[in-house]
């Protein structure tokens, strides 16, 4: 997959050489290149901002540097990629989404900063290709690149090979609609809390019944959305929900 970002502080992105994205890259899975859109400006001030039409406090991204990047990155003829841009108005990212965008064979962010982008980016470059804002949740941000930072990650575990264990992509939270039961490694007890019995009896049969339970129970405790939203069907007469 390619991935292009565009941003005002490149190094905000540093983390993307990191860990098992910074592997995927090396092993050739994810080809990601940063872009500083200051590159897009002419003015001695490399200037991206500027006031808001019709009043208000703080400064908008003015849509020239956008549009000249964009003809840059997208020459015309050229395949387009699917925009990212993060926005608090976005749709929320959730794991359905990031494995829409895993689907993608090139994924462009644009970083929007200050209150935002001049709505006429967004409008002129769905002309051109398609574009998605994506939210992280319902709270505002100082800039995108957070955001960017967790969609690449969500959607580049996605990707196939990037995981060496592709089963832990099958049983996790947010995959079969159930938040994944509680966890635990060695020591067999650690300050007087033992691990559950039925994780150590050896007995896969029982282990997948527990880890069931607590699964169902985790979210219907503190998802219960979750639950509402699961498919009929989903739910067997041996599952219980407290
Ligand atoms: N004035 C905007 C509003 O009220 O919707 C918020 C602008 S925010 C300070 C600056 C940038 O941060 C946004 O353009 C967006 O790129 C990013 N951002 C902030 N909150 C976000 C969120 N919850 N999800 C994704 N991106 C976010």
């Amino acid at each position: 997959m390619r991935i292009d970002v565009l941003t005002i502080f490149p190094d905000y992105l540093a983390p993307l050489s990191l860990s098992l994205i910074g592997r995927a890259r090396e092993r050739g899975l994810l080809d990601v290149s940063v872009h500083d859109l200051r590159r897009w400006t002419a003015d001695v001030h490399r200037t991206v901002d500027d006031t808001p039409y019709g009043g208000g406090p703080g400064m908008v991204m003015r849509p020239e540097p956008w549009g000249l990047a964009f003809d840059e990155l997208v020459p015309v003829g050229t395949t387009p990629p699917r925009l990212v841009v993060p926005s608090p108005a976005g749709v929320p990212l959730t794991q359905a989404l990031a494995a829409d965008l895993a689907a993608e064979p090139w994924l462009l962010f644009g970083c929007g900063r200050y209150e935002g982008i001049d709505q006429r980016v967004l409008d002129e470059a769905a002309d051109r290709m398609p574009v998605t804002e994506v939210s992280l949740g319902d709270v505002v941000l100082f800039g995108g690149e957070v955001a960017v930072l967790a969609v690449v990650e969500a959607v580049t575990r996605l990707l196939p090979g990037v995981l060496g264990n592709a089963e832990s992509l099958t049983e996790e939270s947010h995959t079969g609609g159930l938040l994944e039961a509680p966890m635990y490694t060695k020591p067999p007890v650690w300050r007087d809390r033992p691990v559950p019995d039925v994780l150590r009896s050896g007995d896969h049969g029982r282990i997948a019944r527990w880890r069931r339970d607590q699964a169902l129970v985790r979210t219907a405790r503190r998802r219960p959305d979750l639950l509402a939203a699961l498919p009929p069907g989903t739910l067997d007469a041996t599952d219980q929900l407290a």
